[in-house]
């Protein structure tokens, strides 16, 4: 599949699109049109080497550690899903959304650095 295989496309009606396999949601929504397809929270974790953020709430500042989510969504008119990786609170910013072969483009490098990494630790 290539990236132009991928640009999100509008569709047909929600009641005419069923629940891809890997959908998590009960799609209980009062307005059809607002349908997002959720992925069940496939990775969600604290990176070790990131740093807190601070918020301020009136006169009291709370400590906000990074929460990783790594989920996929697809809205109801989209041809295809989209996979994210976003922080739990958006005090750490909005995070990124990929289209398939960008997430798996990124899944290699994150692998091919990893094993090159270690091949330095032996
Ligand atoms: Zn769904």
């Amino acid at each position: 599949m290539t990236d132009t295989d991928e640009k999100m496309t509008w569709i047909g009606a929600p009641e005419t699109v069923p629940c891809p396999p890997w959908c998590g949601g009960r799609h209980d929504e009062a307005h059809p049109v607002d349908r997002v397809h959720w992925s069940v929270e496939s990775l969600a974790f604290e990176p070790v080497l990131a740093d807190a953020e601070f918020e301020r709430i009136g006169e009291e500042t709370f400590e906000v550690p990074l929460r990783l989510l790594v989920t996929m969504t697809q809205g109801f008119r989209e041809l295809g899903p989209r996979v994210t990786l976003a922080p739990e609170s958006t005090v750490h910013g909005k995070g990124f959304a990929f289209t398939l072969t960008e997430a798996e483009k990124v899944a290699r490098d994150l692998l091919r650095l990893v094993e090159e990494g270690r091949a330095t630790l032996a």
